[in-house]
């Protein structure tokens, strides 16, 4: 069954509002925005990915908490399951800025690494 949605393009400030033709779960066209936005809407609808930015706890450091964030974006349906395993996570000081403090996160291949030196 064909059906038209809308998507916000969030690639830039513009903001654009593209149209998506779809035949159940096959994208048939995307109207109005640029290159950049149909790439961002064909990854929307197949696998949606986000940045994360949180924190984990550290032990011996100025700060109880280490800020973080995810080197590439993430997929969207298991940031929950990722802030669960970072809130059960602990650091030991010293950790430098663009350190790995949890590889492979989750097996999706994407590394956690500190935001600053702590
Ligand atoms: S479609 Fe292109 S111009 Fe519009 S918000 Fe996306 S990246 Fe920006």
């Amino acid at each position: 069954m064909r059906t038209t949605e809308n998507v916000i393009c969030i690639t830039c400030p513009k903001g654009c509002t593209l149209e998506v033709l779809k035949d159940g779960e096959s994208i048939l066209e995307i109207r109005q925005g640029c290159k950049k936005g149909h790439s961002y809407v064909q990854q929307e609808l197949t696998d949606p990915r986000r940045m994360v930015a949180s924190t984990v706890k550290i032990r011996g450091a100025l700060h109880p908490l280490l800020p973080v964030y995810t080197l590439a974006p993430f997929p969207k349906g298991k940031i929950l399951e990722l802030m669960k395993a970072l809130r059960a996570m602990q650091v030991d000081s010293p950790v430098k800025t663009g350190q790995v403090v949890l590889p492979n996160a989750l097996d999706t291949g994407i590394d956690i690494i500190a935001s600053r030196d702590m």
